[in-house]
């Protein structure tokens, strides 16, 4: 296992130890670029599949559809309408953006490591990038909460430079492993999301990636609202609950093993910690300092 910094190749030093699968309960090491300050999940399991298993599906769905306009009117910002042009969403899961999209005015296409979902809706994806015709280009890319999955997220922006017009924008939303969130709660951050987040992405380190990508930034965000609040919430009851993620499993849907008294108080607390949470997200994005990093870049001239 290569325990160098992808961007720029410098030895990683310990980050954070002991933190948890809250699906398998194994335990990962995260260490940290002291150069520029990407993260790296250790160890890389070989087949990634089995802990995806239970992830699929609901995540985050009382705000879905905020999520999703939200998402559309960044793209707007600094992309305009489709207009027939074309856009390529990097991971689409089960395509809810690329639908999004296609009532924008654009030509949606998407990448997708399990891309049955998305097609069986009638849309245009194929499961690996490597795949895309090498004269095809787009008007705008997106990355959404997809680029810390990837084995090689370098490799993946600069295919994405590769296919992006020279007018084109590409978009990213990460977790902020250097925000608030990320400082405060350590290993029991929501966001870490070990191993599935192979990478853990700063300030920093996106915009050294960007730019050996071959990337100029345009323009930068420091909250996904819903994101932010459940992270907040989240977090702050795996690191006194016995069991994680509880809150978030009941209200996107999916069952915990847990004592029906732990559930209650679970739903209690993470009910009260999101009411609490707001000011706190609000704060931590003034201070650019939030759960989330958002980033539009244009190919450096
Ligand atoms: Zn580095």
């Amino acid at each position: 296992m290569n325990q160098d910094c992808l961007i720029c190749h410098m030895p990683l030093a310990p980050h954070l130890l002991g933190v948890v699968d809250s699906l398998t309960k194994q335990s990962f090491e995260i260490r940290r670029c002291p150069t520029c300050g990407l993260a790296k999940t250790l160890p890389h399991p070989a087949d990634l599949g089995a802990y995806y298993q239970a992830y699929y599906g609901g995540r985050h769905s009382f705000t879905a559809r905020h999520c999703m306009n939200r998402r559309m009117s960044l793209v707007r910002k600094v992309c305009g309408s489709g207009h027939g042009r074309r856009l390529l969403d990097i991971g689409c899961g089960d395509g809810t953006q690329m639908i999004a999209a296609r009532d924008d005015g654009w030509q949606a296409m998407g990448t997708e490591v399990n891309p049955g979902p998305p097609r069986r809706l009638g849309l245009d994806v194929i499961s690996d990038l490597a795949e895309l015709p090498s004269e095809l280009r787009f008007d705008c890319i997106t990355f959404w909460h997809s680029l810390e999955h990837l084995r090689d997220p370098l490799d993946a922006v600069r295919i994405a430079r590769a296919h992006l017009s020279p007018n084109g924008v590409l978009l990213i939303a990460v977790p902020d492993n250097g925000g608030m969130q990320a400082k405060l709660f350590g290993r029991h951050w929501l966001h870490l999301d070990v191993p599935r987040h192979l990478y853990h992405f700063d300030y920093d380190s996106m915009a050294a990636l960007l730019k050996v990508a071959g990337f100029s930034p345009l323009r930068w965000w420091n909250q996904e609202f819903e994101y932010d609040l459940m992270g907040f919430a989240q977090s702050s009851l795996t690191a006194v609950m016995p069991t994680a993620n509880v809150f978030l499993n009941a209200i996107s849907g999916r069952s915990t093993v847990t004592r029906k008294t732990e559930k209650l108080l679970n739903l209690a607390g993470g009910i009260l910690l999101s009411v609490l949470g707001v000011p706190v997200v609000l704060l931590s994005t003034a201070a650019k300092r939030g759960g989330t990093l958002v980033v539009a870049s244009r190919p450096a001239l």
